[in-house]
């Protein structure tokens, strides 16, 4: 689950709100995105994928999320470790950009769980 924004090295671009298949980010004052959802985090790592300026840490467990401070995280060396091996921006003459296709998978995901939300919604509401 998405753990932590690094706020000093946060642009303000805006780009992770906007890759989220769930919805989970809002912009919050000066631009600097909030985690408002994190319970619908997919792990799917689209937002640490998109982000040029490294500041997102996901951690690989999806049930739970896992305490981790920004000293750690950056002492870690994992920010920007998912979109250098995934051969972007920079790095796409370094590595093989194998993530071309996952962004629709989630994508779809996303819509799925939005669907089944609102239909469970639907039929509670009918009660
Ligand atoms: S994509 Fe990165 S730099 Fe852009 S708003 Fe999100 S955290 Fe900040
Ligand atoms: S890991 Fe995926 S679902 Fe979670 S906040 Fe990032 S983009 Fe959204």
């Amino acid at each position: 689950m998405i753990e932590l924004i690094v706020a000093d090295r946060c642009t303000d671009c805006g780009t992770c709100i906007e890759v989220c298949p769930a919805n989970v980010l809002d912009a919050g004052q000066g631009g600097l995105p909030i985690l408002a959802r994190v319970e619908d985090c997919q792990t799917c790592f689209m937002c640490e994928l998109y982000c040029q300026a490294d500041a997102i840490y996901v951690a690989p467990d999806c049930d739970r999320r896992v305490a981790a401070s920004e000293a750690e995280v950056l002492a870690s060396g994992r920010l920007g470790q998912y979109r250098k091996h995934s051969g972007w921006d920079e790095w796409a003459q370094h590595y093989p950009n194998e993530q071309w296709l996952m962004e629709t998978v989630f994508r779809r995901a996303g819509e799925a769980a939005a669907r089944a939300k609102a239909t469970s919604a639907d039929v509670i509401g009918t009660k």
